[in-house]
């Protein structure tokens, strides 16, 4: 039985939780883990770590991560026209922005981040460029700035206000039927709440032959800071990133033929060999490939020409081995991302069917 339903996939992507300010998210992981595992505790910077103990056939020391936070704003001050003024907090995309509906703070407070009306379009520039993003202001629909302050404080974050929606011709599903292996996804944040819900489908399965630590992590998207923390106190003997990745097989001027995109949607999970702040050691990567073909588990690797994730946050005191295996998902760090659910559950499955046979490698 799998712990993942379609309510829980939606309440994973649609709850805000911005870098440093993962409380809500970590709590709906947590009241949801908890039949599954030994022990749940969160420390002091707010990673969630998962405990599950294992068989007793293997004396290893395992982590799987993925990380809790999404790119999002802060509010920095208030207008006196009602106007919230912004700082990012993680890499958005500011070309996806323009007109898309937020919400800020602990009360979810609707708002949308204001555009100039096309009628006005005099000086060319400001419509055939991207906005820069501490320019961007919004609009909760405030009369002035005392009406503002009453719902809204400097320092609420703020993040995209997307429903999960599964795409193409399906059955009516109900909130609790079981994740289709099939089909494609679009919502907020699947970076990296598709690996937060493969961690949790992971921790609920049956013990591995060795203690396995689950960390959901906080603060990746502003420099892999929870990892760093964590990597530190729990001291693996391996681990491995459960992430989101880029994904630009898109339709586009000639010169993108002649490179690969990162990833293909569809193509299977993404396994890095290399990124701009990792390399996975060989035997590990080689192990990953093994046990894909052994499975027959669809696979691809991500072209090494994009992104670094918590790996380089795990390893950094230690220098311990580390695998990523991410789900591409289009439009990353924009309002909506699309991504394939068979993606999504072959990388379950490979990471699930390596971690079984990892003792092989240290012996
Ligand atoms: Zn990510």
């Amino acid at each position: 039985m799998s712990i993942l339903t379609l309510g829980l996939l939606r309440r994973l992507t649609e709850t805000p939780g911005g870098p440093g300010d993962e409380r809500a998210i970590r709590d709906l992981i947590a009241r949801a883990l908890y039949p599954y595992v030994d022990t749940l505790h969160t420390d002091p910077m707010g990673n969630l770590i998962a405990f599950k103990r294992g068989t007793g056939a293997s004396s290893l020391r395992v982590v799987a991560a993925a990380h809790m936070d999404e790119v999002a704003f802060m509010v920095t001050r208030i207008d006196d026209d009602g106007f919230l003024h912004v700082a990012p907090s993680g890499g958005v995309n500011p070309r996806t922005v323009l007109g898309k509906r937020v919400q800020v703070g602990p009360e979810h407070i609707p708002g949308v981040i204001a555009v100039r009306p096309p009628h006005l379009a005099k000086d060319r520039e400001e419509f055939t460029q991207a906005p820069k993003i501490h320019e961007l202001v919004i609009d909760i629909g405030a009369k002035d700035k005392e009406q503002a302050q009453s719902q809204v404080k400097p320092g609420h974050y703020v993040t995209f206000q997307t429903p999960f929606r599964l795409l193409g011709p399906h059955p009516p599903l109900d909130e609790d039927a079981p994740l289709p292996s099939t089909g494609r996804i679009q919502g907020k944040a699947l970076d990296d709440r598709l690996g937060c819900a493969a961690l949790m489908e992971l921790l609920a399965g049956e013990p591995f032959p060795f203690d396995f630590y689950g960390v959901f992590t906080v603060q990746e998207e502003i420099g892999l800071r929870g990892a760093r923390v964590a990597g530190n106190r729990l001291q693996p003997d391996v681990v491995f990133i459960l992430e989101g990745t880029v994904c630009p097989d898109l339709p586009g001027p000639p010169h993108h033929k002649t490179t690969p995109p990162t990833t293909r949607l569809g193509h299977g999970p993404a396994i890095t060999q290399v990124d701009r702040s990792h390399i996975v050691p060989p035997r590990l990567l080689q192990h990953l490939l093994r046990t894909a073909q052994t499975h027959g588990i669809p696979y691809q690797f991500k072209h090494p020409n994009a992104g670094g994730t918590d790996a380089a946050g795990f390893t950094r005191f230690r220098g311990e081995p580390a695998a990523i295996i991410a789900t591409p998902c289009r439009y990353i760090h924009s309002p909506v991302a699309i991504a394939d659910l068979g993606d999504f559950w072959h990388g379950i499955h490979l990471v699930r069917a390596s971690l079984q046979t990892l003792d092989a490698l240290f012996l």
